[in-house]
């Protein structure tokens, strides 16, 4: 069995079917990175840089502030108005 501390990776003998790591530090050291990948991860989404678009799903810039990417962008504002004229032509 090899180490699930990716820092280790030492060759350990398990003592219970489920042991991942072969001490105590390093299933505390691997749970902590995990941990903390997870929170730079939202962080990162927090912060706007891994948002994919709403519509198509590609990658968002951080500087675009939309939910949805630029061509999206467009194509939405056109059904937009287009709707909008339909209501105004039915108004009228
Ligand atoms: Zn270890
Ligand atoms: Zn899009």
């Amino acid at each position: 069995m090899i180490c699930g501390n990716k820092e280790c990776a030492k060759d350990f003998e398990p003592k219970t079917h489920n042991q991942k790591y072969c001490t105590d530090e390093c299933c505390r050291i691997a749970t902590n990175r995990r941990i903390m990948e997870k929170y730079y991860e939202k962080k990162a989404i927090r912060n706007g840089s891994i948002r994919p678009c709403k519509k198509c799903g590609i990658q968002l810039s951080r500087y675009n502030q939309s939910n949805y990417c630029s061509s999206c962008e467009k194509k939405l504002d056109i059904d937009l108005k287009g709707r909008l004229m339909g209501m105004i032509n039915e108004i009228s």
